[in-house]
């Protein structure tokens, strides 16, 4: 611990650090998930939902799949990303994510010094 004087911290789906993305939310437990990440996910969501065909919903071998973000459980959410290792994130989450990076941008492009809202959900 303290060794390093910057910590850096990697996308848990993509693998790139915070200074190679815009922005990276942090789950509980070190899992972190990228503006990049998200969008993608977001454009493979709308596409399933347009499908909507076959829906896998084959038990994974005993594999309790969660999100690492809320930790709801894969029955329980729309949709699960499941990134490399054992990050997954859900439909939720991604919605999430969304919206703050939609208000970010919105504050960065107004640019305002001063206030400054707290998020709330
Ligand atoms: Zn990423
Ligand atoms: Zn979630």
């Amino acid at each position: 611990m303290m060794k390093r004087k910057r910590s850096t911290y990697h996308c848990s789906f993509c693998g790139k650090n915070q200074d190679q993305v815009r922005r990276l939310i942090a789950g509980p437990g070190g899992v972190y998930v990228c503006d990049e990440c998200i969008g993608l996910f977001r454009v493979q969501d709308d596409q399933e939902r347009a499908e909507h065909d076959t829906v896998l919903s084959t038990k994974e071998s005993g594999l309790a799949l969660k999100c690492s973000f809320c930790g709801k459980k894969r029955e329980k959410v729309q949709r699960l990303v499941t990134g490399p290792g054992q990050v997954s994130i859900c439909s939720e989450c991604i919605d999430l994510c969304v919206e703050i990076f939609e208000e970010e941008v919105k504050l960065s492009s107004t640019c305002n010094t001063g206030q400054r809202n707290k998020r709330e959900r």
